[in-house]
Order: structure tokens, then sequence, then C-alpha cells
């Protein structure tokens, strides 16, 4: 029933298209990588706009803004006073050094590596797989990992896959529009899943 994460992804691609994703350019992903910690993408959207309003969508106002300003322009994302202090600490690595490496990064107060591994992957262009909750649902049920470890799963993406960031970008795209369209967290819509034919959850469903 397993087959190869290349043969998955054709599957994904052909049924999705292309996503584009991810949303924003340069530092608007670092931002958002922390805004969507623990919500979903609707939430961040307001709070980038009325960062932008405020022409605060930069390395110097963000600095410079108040803390109690900051959680207000972003309350929309919830987790708002954790998160402002999380930006905080962010930009002021980012205004000391503009291209941190991942460990660096890692050791912001609040950056784990889903964070991190966006930044690394949507905005410096380096090949980290990005895995989350989608990505342990959708290969869980696939049956290629049982566990929880980011890195175990990020590895298994990674050491299969070629090191090419336009193809590790777009398969987690396609992951996430699986994970919404069909592979949802309860009764997932396996009768119409481009993936039927690859899946063990269907023969065992309580995976
Ligand atoms: S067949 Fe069902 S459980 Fe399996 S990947 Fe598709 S939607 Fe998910």
């Amino acid at each position: 029933m397993k087959t190869n994460l290349n043969e998955i992804y054709d599957v994904l691609f052909d049924y999705y298209g292309p996503q584009g994703w991810w949303p924003g350019e340069g530092l608007e992903i670092a931002v958002g990588a922390v805004l969507t910690q623990q919500t979903n993408w609707q939430n961040v959207e307001k709070a980038i706009t009325h960062l932008k309003d405020a022409n605060c969508l930069n390395i110097d106002c963000l600095k410079r803004i108040p803390l109690v300003k900051l959680e207000s322009l972003i309350r929309s994302s919830g987790y708002y006073k954790v998160k402002a202090r999380r930006l905080k600490s962010l930009i002021e690595l980012l205004a000391r050094e503009s291209r941190p490496d991942r460990d660096t990064l890692l050791a912001v107060d609040g950056l784990g590596y889903e964070t991190v591994d966006c930044i690394m992957l949507y905005w410096f262009e380096k090949p980290y797989f990005v895995i989350d909750a989608y990505t342990f649902r959708i290969f869980r049920r696939l049956g290629y990992y049982e566990g929880k470890d980011y890195l175990e799963l990020q590895r298994v993406f990674m050491e299969t896959l070629p090191s090419d960031v336009q193809l590790y970008n777009e398969y987690h795209a396609l992951i996430i529009a699986h994970a919404k369209k069909h592979c949802l967290k309860t009764k997932p819509k396996c009768e119409s899943c481009p993936l039927l034919d690859y899946c063990l959850y269907t023969n065992e469903p309580n995976i």
C-alpha cells in the first residue's frame, strides 16, 4: 500500500495544481510564521493588515514600537501578548543579523522547528521541509510515520526527496490543501480522495 513520497507528491500536484504558497514575502513571511502559531491564517491576515496600515511591517518600526502598541496591532492573531514578545525577540535578532542560520533562529524564545523552518524555506530559500500537524495526520494515515517527532518525520522527507526548495515549498502547500479539502481531522472525505488507493486509513479507520 505504501508508495514513495515522490509519487504522493505527483498525485497531489495533479489533483490540486500549483499552490503558489507562502503568502507574502521577505519579513512578512517571518512575521506570519510567528503569528500563525496556534491560529488560522485568516486571523493572521488581519494582524498583518493592521501592521501594514500602521506602516509597521518593517524592522525599524517593529523594533521601536512599544510592546503594548504591537500587542494591539496583532490582537486578532490570538495569544497576542506572547506573540508580541516573540516578534520583538525575533526582530532584535534580525536587526543584528539579516540572515541568521537555523540554530540561531531556534535559540529565539518561542520559535520552534516549524516556525523556523517556514522562515528558512519560504524567506531564506533554504531546503528545510516544513512539518506541521497536517503532515503528521496525513502521513500517519498513509502509513508512513506513527510517531510525533518533528525531526524524525522531517528526516523521512529530506532523506527521500531531492534537496529542492521549490519542491519542499510546493509539497508543504499541497499537504495543507489536502488536509483542508479531504484529509480532515474528523470525518475525512475518503470517497473522493485522490490518495484513496495509497491509504491505510480506509482499511484501519482508527489510525
Ligand atoms: S483516503 Fe482518507 S484518510 Fe486517507 S489520505 Fe485520503 S482523506 Fe486522508
